[in-house]
């Protein structure tokens, strides 16, 4: 049995005193160490964190990883929503499995180097080829070791019956149904320290059935998952809903067994002060998404009211398409900027961008093995050095890493395992992967 010290971090954001660290066994923190305190009993390994700042490992909590094959797209630049979905829709439904599968490792590589270590993917494109989507994403997550949460996704809302998406990235509602009971049952893993869990994620009010929200309700109940799903992003959806179900987005959301806790919600923008209050009282929760909401100009979600409600509250890169990039450290950063936007300076310090990433995201997962630096919590934990020249001349480590803004981990530990050692992705071939990812996304494009 290994016992890893990890020793006098120059800094650490942890829930307690450790300023001589941590210690770690079988994948968890076992001891944390205040100022002069040296371990219980002796460890097998000790790696010297004098010059790392180390943080709970981040959480993403919204992302489609197949959109890193996307990124400025010409066709698709400086749009909204919409017309930025139906300029893209046809390009995605072009995918194949190769695509999900260098897609997704090129999207998890990029989250692991930013220092996240448990991601969320919302995966909703369907076509014929892309029966295995969730199964190929399985296999890829657990090659690289990083903990995640793959949500099946849906569309069953095509064109022809008023939705936005073609019809030939729509599913039926019993393949919809059918699949998602297979992928539980296959994949999902409740368990305390599970690698790999599975949610219901239709994709938005604008591309799927009323039947299709109620029933992913249902079975999300059933088993003991999670239900996620786009809502609130923009003003176009808002108009959707009225003209469609004849009601707003929250009061929709409610009308299909939604407004629980378990479900979270991509972006969550556009809700007034009394639904606000709906949300928070009902424990739904929040994915923010600052870097897409800025590129699409969607609006400023209301964190700081939301999380007064009673919403836990996290973050997520989105999709590449609108990001461009699945910058995790990066993405901390963007959050406490636009936060301050709304709020003021004075209301959102650094660490309330930290929160968001670490116990927020957690929560918003509603896990309570991660999310932050704390006896019995699994040993998810990002290090980050200041010797770039960025950081020069800085001094407060952890609002240093924010402010002069962060951009990859020196090393990461997943579930008590080194994942990212001197900045590389242990196993990956990198050069490798760029070079297939570039051709496959001009494949993509060149299709379309
Ligand atoms: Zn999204």
């Amino acid at each position: 049995m290994t016992r890893l010290w990890i020793k006098q971090p120059l800094a650490i954001l942890s829930e307690g005193e450790a300023s001589d660290g941590l210690v770690i066994e079988e994948g968890r923190i076992i001891e944390m160490l205040g100022a002069g305190q040296a371990p219980l009993t002796p460890c097998d390994e000790v790696f010297d964190a004098r010059e790392h700042v180390v943080v709970p490992g981040l959480v993403n909590c919204h992302h489609h990883f197949y959109q890193t094959l996307t990124r400025a797209v010409p066709a698709a630049l400086n749009k909204e929503l919409f017309p930025w979905l139906q300029t893209l829709y046809p390009i995605w439904s072009g995918l194949s499995e190769e695509m999900i599968e260098v897609s997704s490792s090129l999207a998890l590589a990029e989250l692991l180097a930013s220092g996240c270590t448990t991601a969320v993917d919302h995966h909703y494109v369907f076509s014929d080829a892309l029966a295995q989507a969730i199964d190929v994403q399985v296999a890829v997550a657990q090659r690289l070791g990083i903990r995640v949460t793959l949500t099946r996704g849906s569309m069953s809302l095509g064109q022809d019956d008023g939705g936005l998406p073609p019809q030939s990235v729509v599913q039926s509602e019993a393949q919809i149904i059918d699949d998602s009971l297979r992928l539980i049952q296959h994949y999902h893993d409740a368990g305390a320290g599970a690698m790999t869990r599975i949610a219901l994620a239709p994709c938005s009010p604008f591309s799927v059935s009323r039947e299709i929200m109620r029933e992913s309700a249902v079975l999300a109940e059933q088993y003991g998952v999670g239900l996620h799903t786009h809502l609130a992003e923009t003003l176009d959806e808002e108009a959707f809903c009225l003209q469609q179900f004849g009601m707003r987005t929250v009061d929709y959301l409610a009308s299909v067994g939604w407004l629980k806790k378990g479900s979270w919600l991509a972006h969550g923008i556009h809700f007034d002060d009394a639904e606000v209050q709906r949300l928070g009282a009902a424990g739904v929760g929040i994915c923010h998404c600052p870097s897409s909401n800025m590129v699409l100009a969607s609006g400023i979600c209301r964190s700081l009211e939301l999380e007064a409600a009673g919403c836990p509250l996290g973050l997520g890169v989105d999709g590449s398409a609108s990001n461009d990039g699945s910058n995790m450290i990066s993405e901390v950063r963007q959050a406490m900027l636009l936060q301050r936007l709304r709020y003021g300076a004075a209301r959102v310090s650094h660490f309330d961008a930290w929160r968001w990433a670490t116990a927020g995201g957690a929560a918003v997962l509603g896990r309570e093995d991660i999310g932050a630096i704390a006896v019995g919590k699994q040993a998810d934990l990002a290090l980050f050095k200041l010797d770039e020249m960025r950081f020069s001349g800085s001094h407060d480590p952890l609002a240093a890493l924010l402010l002069c803004g962060a951009q990859r981990a020196d090393r990461v530990l997943v579930a008590g395992e080194w994942r990212v050692i001197d900045g590389a992705i242990l196993g990956l071939d990198l050069p490798r992967l760029l070079h297939k990812h570039g051709r496959l996304a001009r494949r993509l494009l060149a299709a379309s």
